[in-house]
């Protein structure tokens, strides 16, 4: 198969056609779905596919369900990570040059074009088009847009007029992501791993020694009562410093950052940790002494690097004590520590966790059999007594006037009261260390005269749960992530003075930042298309031009005159709006639920009306290779456009989508594509094969073709449950896998009957029904090879605009699908038989279970049904019949037999089992009986078990029950 070639033939017919166009038809319900734009910084490689195929899987699925879809694209010029990237080149940074011209391709003689922001986004947005056109995607292209256009400067420009006139834009200082090698704000594009550096404000706790503070950092500061000893770090460099005239102890890089969080820090004195192990510092909530001990865990970069312990309810202390404690002697000696003293340290509990014993901390890590503080598990065990003891804890009578206090409210009530009155103080720091890409930490900087989008605004946040609430979340077990994320999120810096992008209007030397100028674009894409079209002037598209077009507002004739358009154009723009909003799907990649689709969520509730609000949101993980992250340095990047080439459009976006679901990593490998190319193309044969023959309608259907219809229901329902929450991967699996494992079973079944005409032409109308479902289930995947298919199957239009399959449920026929497993489980115990004995096939017997046999199985199927199954209770009923009576010594054995049968059997089998009564088997296999013959060849032959002429030299016919012959083979 030239996939290459389908994939340009049909590529081009869809261009021709304008098929994938969207324009607002008052007939059809809409479907308005977008993914997050790319930042044209480099050439896309297969990692980049997943996010973009499933968004156009979605699409397409969309389509073919009758909906008007609109699916857009654009290019995020603005923002760092373009600039970032010139910079390197303009370095010549190796590796860069490296993956540019040699994995990539990009002629030498081209590079210069890439050396300014401007070039090196356009030609990238080329290079990423010209993919995203050859993966098949199903785009309107005559929306497109770049994050510079003097159109979108305008648009942004009325965003932030409108979150300012709401009362969201803020100047001041605030706490933000800051790199002190670059000098600027960071977010998660600009960090390694792409981590968002999330803040938080942490309560330090001002232990004391004579007149100098060892402020502890904790987020637990209802804990300050079971503090049994201090961690330092002895090998690491502390300082003494004033604090804004405050004597303190704290790591040298703890005094660093408090510079940065605007204290006046002032270093009186430098020395290691080991300097202060032994000595004892009072607590400042209970008044008693604790000694100051080692700890190599504590890193000098996190917080102020003092660290309170608190055993009872932090594993990490617990084990990292018990350790301490079989120290050896030279470990004391060094110290100068008294080995009795530490051996007396007790777990003091603060907190009274029910079901759990005095401290929680000590029993999870005695349970999880935890020794070692490096033990990873560590993180696992100190998350599930953090939230058990915050949700359920309460605080014992140790704690004073907080004694009865639920956690929850304790914790608050302790940092309030003591920084109140000067015993703690505040201090922000990342949640989790995070590195900036050019190798610097990131900190925490408390940006002075800075503008900030105030996400921390509680009525705002309300106003995101709200809508948060109302939609979809796809996976939905990340719904919670979101709720967190609404939940800390704090002002967001939102310009900076460097950069391509939009000025502020109101303050034009900063720059709007890129993560707040790509919040609301998905209402830009449904007008500009016109604005393009007509050559408005932008410089005419003020507030009043955006206000009408968005919210409504204004009379249509004047700000058309406004801006020199007649105003049936403007009103067009408004009902193209008005037509495709509310935006119904965002696609983008799960690592941008932190920032993005968060933000997108709460300027969307900024500035829209409700019924404008975003409906759903569906995320997706990222693409391995092989098992593992793609990366430059383990040389497994295969850039898009390479793997196009080499294993062909559809094979590569099945690949995609096959190997998980959207929140796992989908784990991608030449083998797989290849894999996915030879199953399409004996798809593709198969089917050839059938639609070539004639079809005519009218012949009757036997229970084979009454079976095979019903399974096909089947899958079409578990398609269609799977797609609701984009579960492509089963999605695929049962159109393609499961589907065509029934359908081999069938044509091995009616192998035999193709030669009796009537037979023949139930067969090729059954088998035109699957084949018909099976390409439009696979459409949304495999776009190119469906719709050459489609075309041979003699189908008008295109398979995009396909009906997707709906299970017809008349066509289910469970009884059918019961009789049927009667024979697939009679050939599986043949060839098991013949797999564990190695016998060359002469005869096979079958007997099918005798008349008595039955009763007593329906009888057994009546009691589970009505829950009063058991042996004594089976015999019992069983007796009561004449016939059974006087086999009084073989019915308690089978009976025994059943019961357990019928205990493994699902509820509607049981129902289903009573409303088909007693099956005749006999007919039933003897219909088989040619199938059989073909399959193992050799002769058949079919009786019942209590037939006198029967020959059956083992005794096998004994063991045949309702549903399940017995066998003997020879
Ligand atoms: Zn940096």
């Amino acid at each position: 198969m030239d996939w290459n070639k389908l994939e340009e033939k049909w590529q081009r017919r869809w261009e021709e056609a304008g098929v994938f166009e969207a324009d607002p038809d008052p007939d059809r319900p809409k479907y308005y779905l977008t993914v997050a734009y790319p930042y044209p910084n480099s050439p896309q490689h297969i990692g980049h596919g997943r996010t973009y195929t499933l968004t156009d899987v979605h699409a397409r699925y969309r389509r073919m369900q009758g909906y008007n879809v609109l699916f857009p694209m654009g290019w995020h010029y603005t923002g760092t990570p373009v600039i970032a990237m010139v910079e390197r080149l303009k370095e010549r940074d190796p590796e860069l040059l490296e993956t540019f011209l040699n994995l990539y391709n990009i002629p030498e003689d081209r590079l210069h074009e890439l050396e300014t922001p401007v070039g090196m986004a356009a030609y990238f947005a080329e290079e990423i088009k010209a993919g995203m056109r050859r993966m098949g995607f199903s785009i309107d292209w005559r929306r497109e847009f770049t994050t510079i256009d003097p159109y979108y400067s305008r648009f942004i420009e009325w965003q932030f007029e409108k979150l300012r006139q709401r009362g969201y834009i803020t100047q001041g200082s605030h706490p933000v992501g800051w790199c002190p090698g670059c000098g600027n704000p960071v977010g998660q594009h600009d960090t390694v791993g792409d981590k968002e550096p999330e803040i938080e404000d942490f309560t330090v706790i001002k232990f004391r020694r004579g007149d100098t503070y060892y402020p502890a950092a904790t987020l637990r500061p209802e804990t300050v009562f079971g503090v049994t000893n201090m961690w330092l770090n002895p090998d690491s460099l502390y300082v003494e410093v004033t604090v804004d005239g405050e004597s303190w102890v704290v790591s040298a890089e703890a005094a660093n950052k408090l510079q940065f969080l605007g204290h006046e820090v002032e270093i009186v004195s430098e020395f290691l940790g080991n300097k202060l192990i032994g000595a004892s510092l009072t607590n400042p909530m209970t008044g008693e002494e604790t000694p100051i001990l080692p700890a190599s865990f504590v890193d000098p970069k996190n917080a102020t690097g003092v660290v309170m312990s608190v055993p009872a309810h932090a594993p990490f202390d617990h084990v990292a004590l018990e350790q301490l404690k079989k120290s050896s002697k030279k470990f004391f000696k060094r110290y100068n520590l008294k080995e009795r003293e530490v051996a007396k340290i007790k777990p003091v509990s603060l907190i009274e966790l029910p079901g759990w014993g005095e401290s929680p901390a000590v029993d999870i890590v005695e349970k999880m059999g935890i020794t070692d503080q490096e033990d990873p598990r560590l993180e696992k065990a100190t998350r599930e007594i953090y939230s058990q003891e915050f949700h359920n804890g309460r605080l014992r009578g140790n704690t004073g006037q907080y004694a009865g206090l639920p956690v929850e409210r304790a914790k608050d009530a302790v940092r309030k009261d003591m920084v109140a009155d000067g015993r703690a103080t505040t201090m922000y720091e990342l949640i989790k260390p995070v590195q900036c890409r050019c190798g610097s930490d990131v900190l925490v900087k408390i940006f002075e005269n800075q503008w900030f989008i105030n996400y921390g605004d509680q009525a705002w946040k309300e106003l995101a749960h709200e809508n948060l609430d109302a939609m979809e979340i796809i996976p939905r077990e990340l719904r919670r992530e979101y709720v967190h994320v609404i939940d800390w999120l704090i002002g967001k810096a939102c310009a900076r003075n460097v950069g391509l992008g939009t000025p502020l209007p109101w303050a034009p030397d900063w720059i709007i930042e890129s993560l707040s100028d790509s919040t609301i674009y998905m209402a830009y894409y449904t007008v500009i298309k016109d604005i393009v079209r007509l050559s408005l002037d932008a410089e005419k598209l003020d507030e009043g031009f955006w206000d009408y077009l968005f919210l409504g507002i204004g009379d249509a004739a004047e700000v058309a005159e406004a801006v020199e358009t007649p105003v049936e154009e403007l009103e067009g723009m408004r009902t193209q709006f008005e037509y495709f909003y509310p935006l119904d799907a965002r696609h983008s990649g799960r690592d941008l639920i932190p920032n993005h689709l968060t933000f997108m969520i709460f300027n969307h509730d900024a500035i829209f009306p409700r019924e404008n609000w975003p409906r759903s949101i569906v995320v997706n993980g990222s693409v391995l290779m092989e098992g593992q992250k793609m990366s430059k340095s383990l040389n497994n990047i295969i850039p898009l456009a390479t793997a196009i080439d080499r294993f062909g459009t559809d094979p590569l976006r099945l690949a995609l989508m096959i190997t998980a679901e959207p929140l796992k990593d989908a784990d991608f490998s030449p083998e797989l594509a290849k894999s996915m190319a030879d199953n399409l193309e004996r798809f593709h044969n198969r089917v050839r094969e059938i639609a070539s023959e004639p079809v005519e309608d009218g012949a009757e259907l036997t229970k084979i073709d009454l079976w095979m219809l019903s399974r096909l229901q089947h899958y079409i329902s578990e398609a269609n449950e799977a797609m609701d929450e984009m579960k492509v991967r089963k999605t695929i699996h049962a159109a393609l896998y499961d589907l065509n494992q029934d359908l081999n079973w069938y044509m091995k079944r009616v192998e035999t009957q193709m030669d009796q005409s009537e037979r023949k032409k139930a067969i090729q109308s059954v088998l035109r029904t699957i084949v018909d479902a099976q390409v439009r289930l696979l459409v949304p995947f495999t776009p190119h090879l469906c719709e050459e298919i489609w075309e041979s199957m003699g189908n008008e239009g295109f398979a995009a605009f396909a009906e997707w399959p709906q299970p017809d449920q008349d066509s289910v026929r469970l009884d059918a699908e019961e009789l049927e497993q009667v024979i697939r489980d009679s050939v599986e115990d043949v060839k098991k038989i013949v797999r564990v004995t190695g016998i060359t096939l002469g005869n096979i017997q079958f007997y099918a279970a005798t008349g008595w046999k039955w009763k007593v199985y329906m009888k057994a199927l009546q009691l589970a049904e009505s829950g009063e199954l058991d042996i004594g209770t089976l015999i019992r009923e069983s007796f009561k019949d004449d016939e059974l009576k006087a086999l009084r010594r073989e019915v308690p054995a089978f009976a025994r037999i059943v019961v357990e049968d019928v205990k493994k059997t699902p509820g509607d089998t049981v129902r289903r089992r009573i409303e088909m009564g007693v099956i005749n088997e006999m007919a039933l296999l003897e219909d088989a009986a040619s199938f059989f013959k073909e399959e193992f060849g050799c002769d058949i032959t079919v009786s019942n078990e209590s037939d006198p002429w029967i020959e059956d030299p083992e005794n096998r016919a004994r063991r045949a029950k309702p549903y399940r012959p017995a066998i003997y083979v020879t």
